[in-house]
């Protein structure tokens, strides 16, 4: 089985290239230079990062938190130990 390398574009067997976490495959003489991911994929997986679910859940956890720091800076307005006499403060 023959794999084109995603950097060089040259035609090498599978056993002779690495798989890298971006889905690329990287042959022995590229990795040898020091060639790890290449460019254009990097992008293409920063993109799939942002899918829609992943950003809902994000605008989700952050609506959240902010509507906590809202709740813990607005609970010393309320007064809402007022009626606890002074002495027991
Ligand atoms: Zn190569």
């Amino acid at each position: 089985m023959s794999i084109n390398c995603s950097s060089c574009n040259a035609l090498v067997e599978r056993e002779d290239c690495h798989k890298n976490r971006y889905g690329e495959y990287i042959c022995k003489k590229c990795q040898g230079a020091g060639v790890r991911f290449t460019r254009a994929h990097r992008l293409l997986y920063l993109q799939a990062w942002w899918e829609p679910r992943r950003l809902f859940w994000l605008t989700v956890t952050v609506v959240a938190v902010l509507v906590l720091l809202w709740f813990y800076f607005l609970l010393p307005e309320l007064r809402l130990y007022d009626f606890i006499p002074a002495i027991f403060r």
